[in-house]
């Protein structure tokens, strides 16, 4: 089981692993982002104290996450297989203490598993949704129509990469 929170003493220098199931529609940065409101992601995560004694999170995110293809706008299945490291500050000027190969995630409470996992998907989400090559739908006839209703949705995920750069 997940827990929602990890707080600071569920970390020590024994990791203690976790591993569940997330449903991605419920992830209120990647929901707006989804073809269709279902899927789920599979996280792994240890949390645990580095020899400085800084809270560390390492696991891996797995998930299909569906996605509109921009060349053929039919549903597509966009693989996400990542393993991460995070070293958890509290604020973003602790984070620029850290070594240049550590990434800082920043968070001043506990932390949520679940928001770990949302940004180490949105980070591994292409630019722009494509099948591979060849793995085309036929287009649809009225192609043209739905690419002007898809395109606020460009906007907003430009938008929300921003803010989580900015460790909202
Ligand atoms: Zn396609």
């Amino acid at each position: 089981m997940l827990p929602d929170r990890l707080a600071p003493d569920d970390f020590a220098a024994a990791p203690r692993t976790h591993e569940g199931r997330l449903a991605l529609a419920r992830m209120p940065h990647l929901a707006p982002l989804l073809a269709a409101a279902e899927g789920e992601a599979w996280l792994q995560i240890a949390s645990s104290l580095d020899e400085h004694g800084q809270r560390v999170l390492e696991g891996r995110i797995e998930a299909a996450v569906p996605l509109t293809c921009q060349r053929c706008l039919g549903l597509y299945r966009y693989p996400v297989a990542e393993a991460f490291r995070v070293v958890v500050v509290g604020s973003e000027a602790e984070g620029e203490d850290l070594p240049a190969e550590a990434e800082p995630y920043v968070s001043a409470g506990p932390v949520q598993p679940q928001a770990v996992a949302e940004e180490e998907i949105l980070l591994a989400l292409p630019a722009v949704a494509l099948h591979p090559s060849g793995a085309c739908e036929a287009p649809a006839h009225d192609a043209g129509a739905q690419r002007e209703t898809l395109s606020p949705f460009a906007v907003l995920r430009g938008r929300v990469r921003s803010d989580g750069e900015d460790g909202a």
